[in-house]
């Protein structure tokens, strides 16, 4: 810093290709290295907006199969994929693959196939007035006209505000999901399921069925109120599951990985609960608000095909405006169904472009 004349508000600060840039943005980095967009007069067939599975399967497809493709991304490649250590369920990995490195093979088979990639770069919202040519507008205001969007943007899984919750995600200790692979490892373990609705009474029945023992934490204070009463019968029923209604976490404990979680409940008494595994289940927000005009379900996901009364599969209420992965109603929240869904739309957009 001394070298360099930096003081403590000049911080952050970077070099880049010998420029030194002050008080430096990941815009103002990627505007240095050229990795923004910039308008050059060439035409472009297909614009995916978010780089999660989703969204570099669309455009791995998509350019391999002939379309001048572009893909922009906030944040940088990867999604929510990217911050899985492992990723086992994802076909022809038997040993598992790191979401780091499935998206570093996928940027590196994007690029094979000329997909024009700019990171970071937000997308703020749509130009649906000529049905034939939707433009993209970016939030620096720059307009990219094209022949269809492939909408790729995802979910955020709504998580506890809590330290170290990053830390217990990255090593797989906090799980969004509780399927085969998410529970092994943590038979005979004493696991956290939190969450009140059918999603966190289905993990809670299947991780104690598996062995574990349970401690289910529901913010309200009625079991019934958000869920079935199939799931609560078997759930009060159960002997390695014990409820605890009207209780919020308020610390998770450990070092690399969770070993407890402390609980409060509505008096304010606390209770230091083990716990190998922190199960959330408080639901998901689709990334959608930029897509102004495209008809929605009362949660915000995207509809598509027949529910959005449209033929053809992945398209939106808007025409040559598709919708895939995470963001998309009803679709199942995995790694193989956002890239299956992001290839699958690219065989619509040829179809919907197929009478131009
Ligand atoms: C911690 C964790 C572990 C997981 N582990 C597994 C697992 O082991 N197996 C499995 O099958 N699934 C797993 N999942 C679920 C899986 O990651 C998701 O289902 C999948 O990533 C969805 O892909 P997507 O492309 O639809 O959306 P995302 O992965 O969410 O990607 C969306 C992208 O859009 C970008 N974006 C958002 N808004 C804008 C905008 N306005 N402009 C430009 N870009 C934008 C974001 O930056 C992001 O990169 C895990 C999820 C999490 C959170």
């Amino acid at each position: 810093m001394r070298r360099a004349g930096l003081g403590e508000d000049d911080l952050p600060a970077a070099m880049v290709n010998g420029s030194l840039l002050r008080r430096v943005t990941p815009r103002a980095v990627a505007e240095v290295l050229g990795l923004t967009y910039r308008a050059d007069g060439r035409p472009v067939d297909l614009v995916v907006v978010g780089a999660g599975p989703a969204g570099l399967a669309a455009a791995v497809y998509g350019a391999s199969e002939g379309l001048v493709t572009v893909l922009l991304d906030r944040a940088g490649l990867g999604g929510q994929a990217a911050k899985s250590a492992r990723i086992e369920n994802y076909l022809g990995f038997p040993h598992g693959v790191s979401g780091e490195s499935l998206t570093r093979m996928a940027m590196v088979q994007a690029l094979k196939f000329s997909v024009r990639i700019h990171s970071p770069c937000a997308v703020a919202g749509l130009d649906l007035s000529d049905e034939r040519r939707p433009a993209v507008l970016l939030e620096d205001g720059t307009r990219i006209r094209c022949r269809a969007v492939i909408a790729a943007t995802g979910a955020h899984y709504r998580h506890l505000d809590l330290a170290q919750w990053t830390t217990f995600e990255k090593s797989g200790c906090v799980r969004y999901a509780a399927t085969e692979l998410d529970v092994r490892g943590y038979e005979d373990q004493p696991v956290t399921v939190v969450g009140g609705a059918n999603s966190a009474g289905q993990a809670a029945l299947s991780l104690a069925a598996r062995g574990a023992t349970v401690n289910l934490i529901v913010r309200g204070t009625d079991l019934g109120a958000r869920m079935s009463s199939y799931l609560t019968d078997r759930i009060r029923a159960h002997a390695r599951i014990q409820v605890h209604t009207g209780s919020t976490i308020r610390e998770l404990g450990g070092d690399d990985t969770l070993a407890s979680i402390v609980a409060e409940r509505s008096d304010g008494r606390r209770d230091r609960l083990a716990c190998r595994a922190l199960f959330c289940f408080i639901g998901a927000d689709p990334v959608s608000g930029w897509l102004d005009g495209v008809a929605k379900d009362h949660h915000g996901f995207v509809l598509t095909d027949s529910r959005s009364g449209t033929a053809l599969p992945f398209q939106t209420s808007a025409p040559r405006v598709f919708a895939v992965g995470d963001l998309r109603a009803g679709s199942t929240k995995r790694v193989a169904t956002a890239v299956g869904d992001g290839a699958g739309a690219v065989s619509s957009v040829h179809a919907a472009l197929a009478d131009d």
